[in-house]
């Protein structure tokens, strides 16, 4: 097969020219990454897994009515996407502190949070992906009022979203971040959900135990990465029946 031409490659998904105009074919990596990149891993399974997890995040999210990239599957580890002007921000919508908050105000990990909080951090890898305020955004022209406003109403409709669907099985959606897009239509935008929605960008806990069952396993050395998210995908029932991350077979000499 012809090979697609690459058009980006990230930390963990690669990009590839769509069969068509505006589209894109993303590829999910098994590699692993944390702080900024400084610790690094390859996880065998976790490209197949998140596949199969972004698709059905997005499938549902386009079932209730919230715009998103997605296309469809293609195979184990590629997805067809809509490709959009992606708007340099990380928006992460919190339930309950964890993580840099938590650090940041001194808030015990598990704290609810008075309301979901949306925050915003600047993509930018080299600064380690700053947390920007509204007036930087738009001072810095990432994104209008406007921009910011529906921002705002998509990261919150897919944190209802998200938490029902985790509550349905058992696990807490504590925070999560995504990317949103621009498609452009003639003069006008309207903004989509991009990029991935995945356990490498979301915070879930296990209900009754408070299991991690997300990134920071890998980020906090808490057993297999592999093992947590494929649990997640178990109750979810999005398992593939092919995906497996066995010990390779060992030759004997
Ligand atoms: N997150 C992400 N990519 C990033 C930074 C954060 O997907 O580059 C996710 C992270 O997995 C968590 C949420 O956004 O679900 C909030 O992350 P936080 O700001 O607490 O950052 P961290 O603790 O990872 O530094």
């Amino acid at each position: 097969m012809a090979r697609r031409k690459k058009i980006y490659e990230g930390k963990a998904k690669i990009m590839y020219e769509g069969p068509e105009p505006g589209t894109l074919v993303q590829y999910f990596k098994d590699d692993a990454t944390a702080f900024n990149a400084e610790k690094k891993a390859t996880i065998e399974g976790k490209g197949v897994l998140n596949n199969r997890l972004s698709e059905f995040f997005m499938s549902g999210l386009t079932q209730v009515g919230i715009p998103n990239h997605f296309i469809k599957r293609l195979n184990m580890r590629e997805q067809l996407i809509r490709s959009v002007e992606i708007i340099p921000l990380e928006v992460i919508v919190r339930n309950f502190a964890a993580g840099s908050i938590s650090k940041r105000l001194g808030m015990a990990e598990g704290t609810p949070l008075p309301r979901p909080i949306v925050e915003f951090c600047y993509k930018d890898d080299a600064l380690g992906d700053p947390l920007v305020s509204e007036e930087h955004i738009i001072a810095f022209g990432w994104a209008n009022q406007q921009d910011l406003d529906d921002m705002i109403a998509l990261a919150l409709r897919v944190n209802d979203f998200m938490s029902g669907v985790m509550l349905a099985v058992g696990i807490k959606l504590v925070d999560f971040k995504i990317e949103i897009g621009r498609i452009w239509e003639n003069d006008f935008h309207r903004l989509i959900v991009a990029d991935e929605i995945s356990p490498d960008s979301c915070r879930l806990w296990d209900i009754e135990t408070g299991r991690k069952l997300d990134k920071d396993v890998f980020r906090r050395d808490l057993g297999s990465l592999a093992d947590a998210y494929t649990e997640v995908a178990r109750r979810l029932g999005v398992l593939p029946s092919n995906v497996t991350h066995a010990p390779k077979p060992t030759l004997i000499n």
